[in-house]
């Protein structure tokens, strides 16, 4: 992807990220299987059509745009930025302390493609919309979590 020299700086600050104690659990169904357990072997796999090349999430029997059904799960790249943000201060989950972000991150090969996920290892306060950003993967159980971080060179180590 193209970068322009007009995006906004970024200022955002490490912080050391700390595994919280337990984790809401998605059940993979047929079609988002390959997204919650790709990262076994350490790829992002999103759906793409065969047939018009768009890729699409989450995951589903048919390409919603041209209604092929040649569609399957593709690994991409894990890079993204944030398209939209939250920070959550509720402790609404025993063991998962707060602040922590809820973050639409738009991926590098389609930015209409958004995940939802946790942004984490940057302060919250710090985030921005436009912060550039990379997967990586937490293992629960048969789970790996796509989680996002600071993309490398982002932030001053
Ligand atoms: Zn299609």
């Amino acid at each position: 992807m193209e970068q322009t020299d007009d995006r906004p700086q970024s200022s955002a600050v490490a912080v050391e990220y700390v595994r919280p104690e337990v984790r809401l659990l998605p059940t993979p169904t047929a079609e988002t299987e390959a997204f919650w357990t790709g990262g076994r072997d350490g790829r992002l796999l999103i759906y793409r059509c065969r047939s018009c090349e768009r890729w699409f999430h989450p995951g589903s029997a048919a390409c919603f745009r041209c209604r092929s059904i040649d569609v399957g799960p593709e690994p991409v790249s894990g890079r993204g930025r944030v398209a939209a943000f939250t920070i959550n201060r509720q402790p609404w989950i025993p063991g998962f302390p707060p602040p922590y972000v809820v973050a639409m991150i738009e991926l590098a090969e389609q930015p209409d493609v958004r995940v939802v996920s946790n942004v984490v290892g940057v302060a919250p306060e710090s985030v921005s919309v436009g912060l550039e950003v990379e997967v990586f993967f937490e293992q629960w159980e048969d789970i790996w979590l796509p989680l996002f971080r600071p993309a490398a060179g982002v932030i001053d180590e």
